[in-house]
């Protein structure tokens, strides 16, 4: 039967949590409609961490960055195509982000360096643990103290609109029967769509055929529900592929085990760029190698060190190499080119320059064994396009004007990102702008 509430969010991912968090907390009546059996979304397969500048963990620690840095790492890293005003309320943000959650209960006490950035500004949980299934479990246990009800495996199948007002959303249980909710404020916090290869064939025809890091609910459905009421799309051919996911099972290995020291080696046994450099990068010069496909190479000292890796370990994705000879042999490559490159790599680490390829964080020397080694390809990651809205998230229409009461938060929308999404920027988006959605609302409702 129909149901009624202030305001209606799609998708119990990282956005749409926190944009309930932030709209019940201010006393208002909040549904959140997810199509899944479980909430999280891709927030879930989250591994890596969430960048923020400024904030008292890196004071703490004594890391100097900026968030003036923090925008130009991101500006640079999207190709300058960044919506210029959403980045900034993103980075200007971040930093009260990870306070927020660290309310919450997150934990996200350490900080390291990641792809693309200057400065270590990964925050990620003490324990060594994924950033993901922490974040949507404190969102999880906030929303069951405000009591937000949570419509599971129900799908939103159309926005409801009254004048150019939306006023509502359609939505159908799993055995078929639709009903409606009206309410007076929609947020649109429904994910990305790297899990619809038709869409991404659609916007993107030279990625048929690509393995997917992203859960099953990752359909696009936002987008589409979004343009059914005339919404505009930004940068949606935007595509990121994540340079290392397992080629069978499209498992993501993050990209914390090149920061912490990882390097990459093809199928000769050779290096072939500069680890750290931004995920597009070095998805492209992997996808430049024999078969597409490179080697993980890391070891017991890294193990010890790094909780994510340790986990591949234990889940099987590594295999286990007692000596370089070993090494070899996993790979198919020539024992003597292995051995020249790991020693040349020593090399570098010592001398603290990497000519070849000029890697500038030389923190392991990869010198002992034992060694263990993550086949990897480029798979799809991250859709950086979607919906376009504007700094306080009203989701903005094919003539450029505000649909009244629609929002959008998280991987649905465009612009955030521009051409290419650094690592640990999805976090603080979906945390940033889903904040935001659930205040604009409320705001607006208040007026
Ligand atoms: P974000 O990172 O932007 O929060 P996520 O992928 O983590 O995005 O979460 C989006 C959530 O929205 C997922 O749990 C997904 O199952 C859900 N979802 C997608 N489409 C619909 C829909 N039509 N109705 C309800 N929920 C949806």
């Amino acid at each position: 039967s129909d149901k009624e509430a202030d305001i209606v969010i799609i998708g119990a991912g990282g956005a749409g949590m926190s944009a309930a968090v932030e709209a019940a907390s201010a006393g208002k009546s909040v549904i959140i409609v997810e199509k899944m059996p479980i909430v999280g979304g891709n927030t879930n397969r989250a591994t890596g961490g969430i960048n923020a500048s400024e904030t008292s963990i890196q004071e703490t620690e004594g890391i100097e960055d900026s968030t003036d840095t923090y925008y130009d790492d991101t500006f640079k890293g999207g190709k300058e195509e960044n919506d210029p005003e959403l980045l900034r309320v993103m980075v200007e943000n971040s930093a009260s982000a990870v306070d927020w959650l660290n309310e919450l209960g997150a934990g996200l006490t350490r900080v390291s360096l990641s792809g693309g950035a200057t400065n270590p500004r990964i925050h990620t949980p003490a324990d060594g643990s994924a950033v993901g299934p922490v974040v949507v479990e404190v969102l999880q246990n906030r929303l069951k103290e405000l009591g937000v009800e949570i419509l599971m495996e129900t799908t939103v199948t159309k926005i409801l609109e009254e004048e150019g007002q939306a006023t509502g959303v359609e939505a159908a249980t799993i055995d078929g029967s639709t009903f409606l909710i009206k309410a007076d404020a929609v947020i649109i916090a429904a994910g990305g769509f790297g899990a619809n290869s038709d869409m991404v064939e659609s916007f993107r025809p030279d990625l048929v055929g690509f393995s997917t890091t992203n859960h099953a609910g990752a359909t696009g459905d936002g987008i589409e529900l979004g343009q059914a009421v005339n919404a505009a799309l930004d940068d949606i051919e935007h595509i990121q592929i994540h340079p290392t996911t397992d080629p069978e099972s499209g498992y993501m290995f993050t990209e914390g085990l090149r920061g912490d020291g990882a390097i990459l080696l093809n199928t000769e046994g050779k290096r072939f760029t500069d680890e750290l450099l931004t995920r597009d990068v070095v998805s492209a010069n992997i996808l430049k190698q024999t078969g597409g496909i490179a080697y993980l190479v890391t070891n017991e000292v890294m193990k010890e060190e790094n909780a994510a890796l340790a986990g591949y370990i234990k889940k099987g994705y590594a295999v286990e190499c007692e000596t370089l000879k070993d090494v070899a042999e996993a790979i198919g490559a020539e024992e003597a080119a292995v051995t020249e490159t790991m020693s040349k790599y020593l090399d570098a680490v010592t001398s603290g320059t990497d000519e070849e390829f000029g890697r500038t964080h030389l923190t392991q020397s990869l010198e002992e064994g034992p060694y263990y080694i993550l086949k990897v390809t480029p798979g799809i990651h991250h859709t950086m396009g979607g919906l376009k809205i504007d700094t306080e998230t009203h989701v903005i229409n094919v003539d450029g004007e505000i649909i009244k009461g629609l929002y959008a938060a998280g991987e649905v929308t465009g612009g955030v990102h521009g051409a290419n999404r650094i690592g640990g920027n999805a976090m603080t988006d979906i945390i940033v702008f889903g904040r935001i959605a659930g205040q604009t609302a409320v705001n607006e409702l208040n007026r």
